[in-house]
């Protein structure tokens, strides 16, 4: 466990709303909305559909700029204090009492950079790197996919910040064959993405994803074998979250996982991570800690698989990349 905490660590696949610190939305909930859900969310029930509950009642409450900036900010505390010096955050973007989807975005690009200058200020060891990924959210129309779409693009050429977009939501709603244009839209401009695929049983759904190719597959969960034996021929990096895939399909422990364990043994690209670090009592550390128990790693393979995901990250500028990764074995070696 202290070696997990102690490994710098990238977190690649964590949605804003489901790491927000419960407390401070209970306290910012508007009068109907109920508090209780939130502070013991379904306490044992993390199924599909209890998590989306939560969302629900978490977007309910988070109303306007200045509740998700606060939430924003925290959300970064949190993960640069577990260790985490690369985050990949992603979000939907939707219009709030005060603000378009365009400036929800935008407040969260402002507490990044307000976090980064904080960060500095303090002279912090370990400092982190945000980035952004924008979520179509699989639900909602094609036509605000695009508008989506656009929206990274068009950010992607004015900051650093934004790197991405990623297709998730309700998994049982939507099919990626409604939303390809927007991300081939994404594609054609330059922008990385990543698709949330087979959470569910779909396997029509799941070979639409691996004809479109994104950049990184999220959970990847019923693969057929046809699919897996496609993928470890073609290898598309999988971010990979345990508790959340444990909670998904009801598994008694995490040696039941379906690839888990295979996927590392071929040295297959993976990234552990949280998913909803709130919505499922977690940590990035506590993912690492989690598949080290499960596969029995050994110390040396635990800060491999730390430093695994800093070759698939989205980030733009190459120098930046290699000096993280410098960062990342220096700081195994003294761990
Ligand atoms: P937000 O995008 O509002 O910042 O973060 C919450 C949203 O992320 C949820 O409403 C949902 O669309 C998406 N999300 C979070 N966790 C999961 C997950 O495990 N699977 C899928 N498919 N979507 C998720």
């Amino acid at each position: 466990a202290a070696l997990c905490r102690a490994l710098p660590k990238a977190e690649l696949h964590a949605h804003l709303h489901g790491c927000v610190r419960l407390p401070t939305v209970a306290s910012l909930a508007p009068r109907g909305v109920d508090v209780r859900c939130l502070l013991a969310p379904h306490a044992a029930d993390r199924s599909l559909a209890s998590c989306f509950a939560v969302f629900a009642a978490i977007h309910a409450t988070v109303t306007t700029l200045a509740a998700l900036r606060r939430l924003a900010l925290e959300v970064l505390e949190d993960f640069a204090a577990d260790g985490v010096a690369y985050l990949e955050l992603r979000s939907t973007p939707r219009a709030l009492q005060d603000a378009d989807a365009a400036g929800y975005i935008a407040c969260v690009l402002r507490a990044f950079a307000d976090f980064e200058a904080a960060q500095l200020a303090a002279r912090a060891r370990l400092p982190l790197t945000p980035r952004l990924i924008l979520s179509v959210d699989r639900s909602a129309s094609a036509r605000e996919a695009e508008e989506t779409a656009r929206l990274a693009v068009r950010l992607a050429g004015e900051t650093a910040y934004v790197v991405g977009l990623d297709f998730s939501g309700n998994p049982t709603r939507g099919r990626f064959a409604e939303f390809t244009r927007a991300f081939e839209e994404a594609r054609r401009a330059g922008l990385r993405t990543t698709v949330h695929t087979a959470e569910v049983e779909d396997a029509a759904d799941t070979d639409a994803i691996l004809a479109f190719r994104p950049d990184r597959l999220g959970h990847a969960l019923t693969l057929t074998p046809t699919q897996l034996a496609r993928l470890r021929a073609a290898p598309i990096p999988i971010e990979l979250c345990p508790t959340s895939n444990k909670k998904t399909l009801g598994l008694a422990n995490l040696t039941c996982h379906p690839t888990l364990r295979t996927l590392l043994e071929d040295d297959y690209p993976i990234s552990i991570s949280t998913d909803d670090s709130t919505v499922f009592q977690t940590t990035s550390s506590r993912e690492l800690q989690l598949v080290a128990e499960a596969c029995g790693l050994s110390a040396e393979a635990v800060a491999a698989l730390a430093l695994k995901p800093m070759d698939h990250v989205f980030e733009r500028d190459a120098q930046r990349v290699e000096s993280l990764k410098a960062h990342f074995r220096r700081a195994a070696a003294e761990a």
